[in-house]
């Protein structure tokens, strides 16, 4: 009763501050079913379960004590493999919830899951009442014994049907979520993916065929979670040797699937790794290119426990085509990373990433062995009142049998990674230079679509002007459910996460502005990933991402100012630094990212800002610009970060090529300090600023064991009227300027007009500094 009236609470607090917002829209069906429905309910049944044991207790305390038992044991209950919740009390799987998309199953599964634990708590609370301690303290065999006696007829009732609903529903959730959805607990999963390695890994070198040209013809039925898709493929073998047969790996949610090839046969489903081998009757030559049309039928249906589909929905489908498609060759995305897993299951530890010097992988593209540039069209089918969207150009529109009908082609080449998306949308449309902008989004997010066009027409114009035309004439965004929240560049399409997007609350200005810098870094994928691929080796990823990071942050600081840029560039320096102490297996230098999000995200934005920041904007997007041009559309081979490497350092001095090269190869940290400053007021009105600096710089290995360097570079010294942390807008800077450090006590003397009140070594962030709290001082 506390936990309900504190409920109602909340619900009043929170409509009352809504109301005081101006937001009046508050959906109060909403709250009574996220908290009634989703959370008093299971928490009541909780509080019988309590009641419960208290009864079964001589006293109070052993009651209490139970109850804590019980809760510690829902803490390891997965991890001894009863993960499932119909062994752990009255709770449900559920999926959270998205404007777009609603509950999508989950109002249906927890009705199911709450009805079968509504009935055993029914069985407990009707038994604990015949069992309470009625007058004189009485032994729980005693009170047994008086059992039938209290319950009387309707309470045996009340028991029986209880125990009748549980047992059905129980029978009910087992057959739809063990016996038809195939639920395995996370550690059955574990063993299945080593066993896959085990069992397949002597084929990881097997050559395979690379798809060239697809033409598609997709049915979605959203509302049935169903795709139908029919596609025409031409592949070729791009190997210096035949292709006789190729290991198939069936698709999620597909029960259906034909591979129809001339003289090629797939053969019996093996059901426990769901993988098929397609044998060749005439082997595919090296060089030579085949055809042929897979179709296959993907459902998602019954109750789950795990595994809900969260791309093909009712409202807001977002799949791509690997997920729709079956893989072909070994998967090592199935392996384990965890050496301690992999241990425990006898595999030897794996690399993460193929080695920067082996060539044999130059010619696939980061995207996997299947990811090079082809030839894409599409028909896409969906419900009445939705539109489906896929890379290329619209080309016809149509209803057929109350249904409706798309047709996209693409004008050029693109990767072989696409995106099909369906949904009930509003449209806010713009023509920018001959490009149009369109944003699909849910009829109540408009709130940052306007933020969204602005970037797009920002991003297009600076990336055209410093690395090179956008290939196309057309840039779409399309909101999906925050059931996943990233956004993912697509050939002139980028579908976009609700959750990042949509619904994120921009009114702070103080902020960094994440719809405008998402928007831009996915914009920039056009040209870093989209245009320009990469070697599937170590650090290809910086070629995708440090350079979609740097690229956003220039337009970000075009519209935003430095300070912007500082403050984002303290964050990915914090982030990097973090990234690195939890590192478990080794920190790689940038030049060989395998994968590691805080290298080629974080570090890679602070250390492309610091070369911006060297060799000035102009020279560093001129160098870029002559990378774009010299591997836009190659495949033969991609480029490597040992090319970009080498592209960043055209036209520069030995001094900027050894800091680039630095900046790349190894793992540098910068000690910065301000240890000591003095101001004294001249005769003539100027101030006189005495600093002493502290300068190291170090070079950290795989383990992060650092070894000192020799330091003698120029560093930004900062000097400022308002603290640079807490400043936005105006920066308040009375001086900034390089000045030649070297190891150790570095003396500095300035004569300033104004009256300096903060001083900083290193003030924005360009260098990566162990401990960037110490730069600034206050005078
Ligand atoms: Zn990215």
């Amino acid at each position: 009763l506390v936990m309900a009236t504190l409920i109602v609470l909340g619900i009043l607090t929170t409509m009352g501050y809504q109301l005081i917002k101006g937001i009046e829209d508050f959906e109060l069906v909403q709250y009574m079913i996220r908290l009634g429905f989703f959370f008093l309910l299971p928490f009541m049944m909780s509080a019988v379960l309590a009641f419960f044991l208290q009864v079964l207790s001589p006293n109070k305390f052993v009651g209490m004590g139970l109850f804590v038992g019980y809760f510690l044991s829902t803490l390891v209950m997965a991890s001894w493999g009863l993960g499932h919740s119909l062994y752990n009390f009255s709770s449900s799987p559920t999926i959270g919830f998205s404007d777009l998309n609603q509950y999508a199953t989950s109002l249906t599964t927890h009705s199911v899951y709450m009805l079968y634990w509504g009935a055993i708590s029914c069985v407990l609370f009707v038994l604990g009442y015949g069992l309470y301690h009625r007058g004189p303290l009485q032994s729980l065999k005693v009170r047994w014994s008086k059992l039938g006696y209290h319950l009387g007829k309707t309470g045996k009732a009340v028991i029986a049907v209880s125990a009748l609903v549980a047992v059905g529903t129980g029978a009910f959730i087992y057959q739809q979520t063990i016996l038809l959805n195939n639920y395995i607990t996370t550690e059955e999963t574990t063993d299945l993916q080593a066993e896959y390695e085990k069992e397949y890994i002597q084929y990881a070198a097997m050559p395979l065929l690379v798809t060239t040209a697809v033409q598609a013809q997709i049915d979605l039925f959203p509302s049935e979670q169903k795709v139908v898709a029919r596609m025409q493929i031409q592949w070729k073998n791009k190997s210096q040797l035949p292709v006789e047969k190729l290991l198939v790996n069936w698709p999620e949610n597909t029960q259906q699937m034909t591979v129809t090839i001339e003289g090629a046969s797939l053969g019996e489903r093996d059901a426990k790794f769901r993988t098929s081998w397609l044998a060749f009757n005439t082997p595919v030559a090296p060089g030579g290119t085949i055809s042929g049309v897979i179709e296959l039928t993907r459902e998602s249906k019954g109750l789950r426990e795990t595994g809900f589909d969260s791309t093909v929905v009712e409202n807001g489908t977002f799949i791509n085509n690997w997920e729709l498609l079956p893989g072909f060759g070994y998967q090592d995305r199935y392996e384990l990373q965890d050496r301690h897993e992999r241990l425990k299951r006898d595999l030897e530890p794996n690399e993460r990433a193929n080695k920067l010097e082996d060539s044999t992988f130059y010619t696939q593209n980061f995207f996997g062995p299947d990811g090079d540039f082809i030839q894409f069209e599409a028909t896409i089918s969906t419900e009445a009142d939705q539109v489906a969207l896929t890379p290329g150009y619209l080309q016809k529109q149509w209803q057929q049998d109350g249904r409706n009908y798309f047709s996209y082609k693409m004008d050029q080449p693109m990767v072989n990674f696409y995106s099909i998306s369906s949904g009930r949308y509003e449209v806010q449309k713009a023509e920018h230079n001959g490009v149009a902008i369109e944003v699909y989004y849910h009829k109540g997010h408009p709130w940052n679509v306007e933020r969204m066009v602005e970037s797009v027409k920002d991003s297009i114009d600076y990336f055209t002007a410093a690395f090179g035309p956008y290939q196309h004439k057309q840039l779409r965004i399309i909101e999906f459910p925050g059931y996943r929240s990233f956004a993912q560049s697509f050939a002139n399409t980028v579908p976009y996460s609700e959750q990042i997007g949509f619904i994120t609350d921009l009114r702070d200005p103080e902020n960094i502005d994440p719809v405008y810098y998402v928007t831009a870094h996915e914009v920039a994928h056009q040209w870093w990933g989209h245009q320009v691929g990469a070697a599937n080796v170590q650090g290809s990823a910086v070629i995708s991402e440090s350079l979609s990071q740097y690229s956003a942050l220039m337009v970000m600081e075009k519209k935003y100012g430095a300070d912007k840029i500082r403050k984002f560039l303290k964050y990915e320096l914090d982030r990097y630094l973090q990234g690195r102490s939890t590192e478990r297996l080794g920190e790689q230098p940038l030049l060989r990212s395998e994968g590691q999000g805080y290298i080629h995200y974080q570090k890679g934005s602070v250390v492309m800002m610091a070369i911006k920041d060297r060799l000035g904007e102009e020279r560093l997007n001129a160098n870029l610009k002559a990378f774009n041009e010299r591997y836009r559309y190659r495949n033969d081979p991609f480029p490597t970060t040992l090319d970009l490497v080498s592209y960043l350092s055209q036209n520069t001095m030995a001094e900027e090529k050894a800091f680039i090269e630095d900046l790349f190869n190894n793992i540098t940290l910068y000690d910065l300090r301000v240890k000591d400053a003095k101001v004294t007021e001249l005769a003539d009105g100027k101030f006189q600023l005495n600093l002493i600096l502290h300068a190291d710089k170090l070079v950290a290995d795989e383990k992060g064991v650092e070894t000192a360097q020799a330091l003698a570079e120029p560093i930004d010294i900062g000097v400022f009227s308002v603290d640079p942390d807490q400043t936005s807008g105006e920066s308040g800077v009375i001086y900034l300027k390089k000045h030649q450090l070297t190891t150790g006590e570095n003396s500095i003397e300035l004569v300033l007009d104004k009256k300096p009140l903060y001083v900083g070594v290193d003030p924005f962030v360009r260098l990566i500094d162990r401990d960037g709290a110490d730069n600034i001082r206050k005078l």
